[in-house]
């Protein structure tokens, strides 16, 4: 197949390029470079089915494709209120460019959504009925309402046009090429404790989240694209191990032997209580399961950073 990947020089973007060249996949990415990096791509660049184009996704563009994975656009909390108006355009313009793509050309549409469109959830764990809780005019706004109404505009030409479309909720992702500032917890704490710096826990860290290795997330990601049953489907994935924050420190600190102490900030306006999806529907439709366990991807990402 010949796929387009929007966003294919961001983290989870660049693991999926390589790993759809890996079986045999004409690539073509297209990125902005506005959270992602070339050097995400090295490993592909000079390879004969791997085709690097530098645009935003919110300007028209004309390919001949047989799928489209729309993955373009900041994700990390600190990314994204950066880049408020940029994040909203990529999901909502950048989303109908990438939809018009596949709609002209008869391609599959991936959407990479998020567990973001629960907001904070008052419904654990989170299934795909759940309509969420989100506060329309927050901090975190750009991302939850612009990928809602990717998830709205996505489902729209699957009903007008028939396209087929497939809706990923992505939970929280770690491993190799989160970039240094990216400002999530993972590579924060890792950072702070590799360097022996305080580990800053926001609010008392009593707030829950579930990591999943990027790898497993990416091997969800090419069954999604693949898979007839997927089709119209929204389909959540992450990992189903939920953990506090607090915990996750105390691990991060732990594994590393470090002698960082623990310090306590506020706690960002809006943040997620609790997270944790219920993998139901990817177990039955894509025979998926999150396989890596939190300490081996933890070590892993920990390589990388060392490195
Ligand atoms: N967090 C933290 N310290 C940090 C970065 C994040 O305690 O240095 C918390 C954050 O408040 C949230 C959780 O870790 O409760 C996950 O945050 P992240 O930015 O990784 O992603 P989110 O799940 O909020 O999108």
């Amino acid at each position: 197949m010949k796929i387009l990947v929007t966003g294919g020089a961001g983290f989870i973007g660049s693991h999926l390029c390589e790993r759809l060249v890996e079986e045999g996949h004409e690539v073509w990415c297209l990125d902005n470079l506005c959270t992602g990096s070339l050097e995400n791509l090295k490993g592909l660049k000079e390879h004969p089915r791997f085709r690097f184009i530098l645009a935003d996704v919110a300007e028209p563009l004309t390919l001949e494709v047989d799928a489209v994975a729309h993955l373009a656009s900041p994700a990390s909390p600190v990314d994204y209120q950066r880049l408020p108006v940029e994040t909203m355009m990529a999901n909502s313009v950048g989303t109908y460019q990438a939809l018009e793509v596949a709609r002209k050309n008869g391609a599959r549409f991936l959407l990479a959504s998020t567990s973001e469109v629960y907001g904070d959830p008052l419904k654990v764990p989170q299934d795909e009925e759940y309509t969420g809780n989100v506060n329309p005019v927050g901090p975190r706004a750009c991302y939850d309402e612009s990928k809602r109404f990717a998830e709205a505009l996505t489902s729209t030409y699957r009903r007008l046009y028939g396209t087929e479309t497939v809706i990923l909720r992505i939970f929280n992702t770690y491993g190799p090429r989160m970039r240094r500032e990216d400002g999530r917890v993972v590579p924060n704490f890792i950072q702070q404790a590799l360097a022996g710096e305080p580990i800053t826990v926001y609010g008392d860290g009593s707030q829950t989240r579930s990591f999943c290795y990027v790898d497993d997330l990416v091997e969800g990601i090419c069954l999604a694209l693949r898979s007839e049953r997927a089709v119209g489907e929204v389909i959540n994935l992450g990992h189903d191990r939920r953990l506090t924050v607090l915990e996750l420190a105390h691990r991060i600190r732990e594994m590393l032997g470090s002698a960082s102490r623990i310090t306590f900030m506020p706690l960002p306006r809006d943040d997620p209580r609790r997270r944790k999806p219920d993998l139901t529907r990817a177990r039955e439709l894509l025979g998926w399961e999150p396989s890596t366990a939190l300490e081996e991807g933890l070590r892993r990402t920990v390589e990388w950073f060392q490195k």
